[in-house]
């Protein structure tokens, strides 16, 4: 099998992987709304978070269900929405809000860019927003955004946080209680370690309950979803088999020690694929202070295209990720999501040698 260093999805555990053939359920029947209401309480507890004030919201899609559902279902109908973009998964942001016909502004930064303090400050402080959306890791370049500087520059303004914490939620440090947000968007193949097809919502309650409330998609409505899986219900069908797989993922999280030692276990294979890259003379792109504990991006070694490293990698089984956009043809990105251990590292490390080698 191959060992997957894209961002998602990931290697499975064999716990997970067995738990997709757990018995045929309808999501009618009461062992589903057991099983449902197990896997939101689950997910509070990542960031122990209280039931009374804070919701997951389960959806079947993946990720950017889970953007479009949050974007969509938490600006009132005139609220006013500040997007921050500094890659691609910002300006996917931008574009779910013009789909959807959100009233927003942006503040653009170029792809791996920093995010400027005194610039939001500036914007925040001529009045009108209500919400910043923003990515918490920035899975173009593996910059991790510091929501804490943001939230600390919205909070003098009164203006709440809606994160895309897709690629960070289940390792990345999340402030949610003594921040502002009012939500979050996540799913189960990323840091979480589950199977593609379930994304979730962690929603602070207060901001579905209103009464300038927008319905704006029939299917990623979140309110409705809220109402009916409160209930022990829900509106749609759900993906039975990708639920019974997260469920244990969250208890293999939990019983490993939860956000903390996931991201202490990234750190160290990161940072032993990156010591051995930066000693075969592959630069990072960004310093490693800047980047998240789950991918970094590297410049492509000298006269080998993205093609040629990724298809001799994958002879030796590793699978590595593109560079998007402007960034197709200088850069390749590794992830150390899920089951991937040490000893793969090191054999990664070698097979890169053996590439460069070659070549020289
Ligand atoms: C992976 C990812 C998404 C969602 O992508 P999907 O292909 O829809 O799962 C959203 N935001 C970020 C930051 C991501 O890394």
């Amino acid at each position: 099998m191959n060992v997957l260093l894209n961002p998602g999805p990931v290697n499975l555990s064999e716990r997970v992987r067995a738990a997709l053939a757990g018995p045929d359920l309808c999501h009618r029947e009461i062992e589903f709304a057991q099983l449902q209401s197990g896997i939101r309480d689950k997910l509070l507890e990542v960031y122990g978070l209280s039931a009374g004030e804070w919701a997951a919201v389960l959806l079947t899609g993946s990720g950017t269900a889970a953007m479009e559902a949050m974007l969509g279902s938490i600006p009132g109908k005139d609220d006013k929405v500040l997007i921050i973009e500094n890659g691609v998964y910002g300006e996917r942001l931008t574009r779910i809000a013009a789909i959807h016909g959100i009233n927003h502004s942006v503040m653009h930064y170029d792809w791996g860019q920093t995010i400027d303090g005194g610039e939001l400050e500036g914007i925040l402080s001529r009045g009108g927003i209500k919400y910043i959306a923003v990515v918490h890791h920035e899975t173009t370049t593996g910059r991790l955004n510091d929501l804490d500087a943001i939230a600390v520059i919205a909070e003098r303004y009164n203006v709440d946080l809606l994160v895309d914490g897709v690629s960070s939620f289940g390792a990345e440090a999340m402030d949610f209680e003594d921040r502002r947000i009012a939500a979050c968007a996540g799913t189960a193949n990323k840091c979480l370690h589950g199977v593609p097809g379930i994304s979730f919502v962690i929603v602070n309650r207060k901001h579905l309950d209103k009464n300038n409330a927008a319905t704006r998609s029939l299917y990623l409505d979140l309110a409705t979803y809220l109402k009916q899986q409160d209930a022990g219900g829900t509106p749609f069908t759900q993906s039975v088999q990708t639920l019974y797989a997260l469920d244990a993922a969250l208890d293999e999280h939990r019983e490993e020690g939860g956000w903390r030692t996931r991201r202490d276990a990234y750190r160290q294979r990161l940072g032993t694929a990156r010591a051995g890259l930066m000693a075969l003379g592959i630069e990072p792109l960004l310093e490693e202070s800047a980047s998240s504990c789950v991918l970094h991006a590297y410049q492509l070694p000298d006269g080998i295209p993205y093609q040629e490293l990724h298809d001799k990698l994958k002879q030796d089984g590793f699978i590595i990720y593109a560079g998007q956009g402007d960034f197709a043809k200088s850069i390749f990105r590794i992830s150390m999501m899920g089951a991937i251990t040490m000893e793969d590292v090191k054999r990664f490390i070698e097979s890169v040698r053996k590439i460069v080698r070659s070549k020289a």
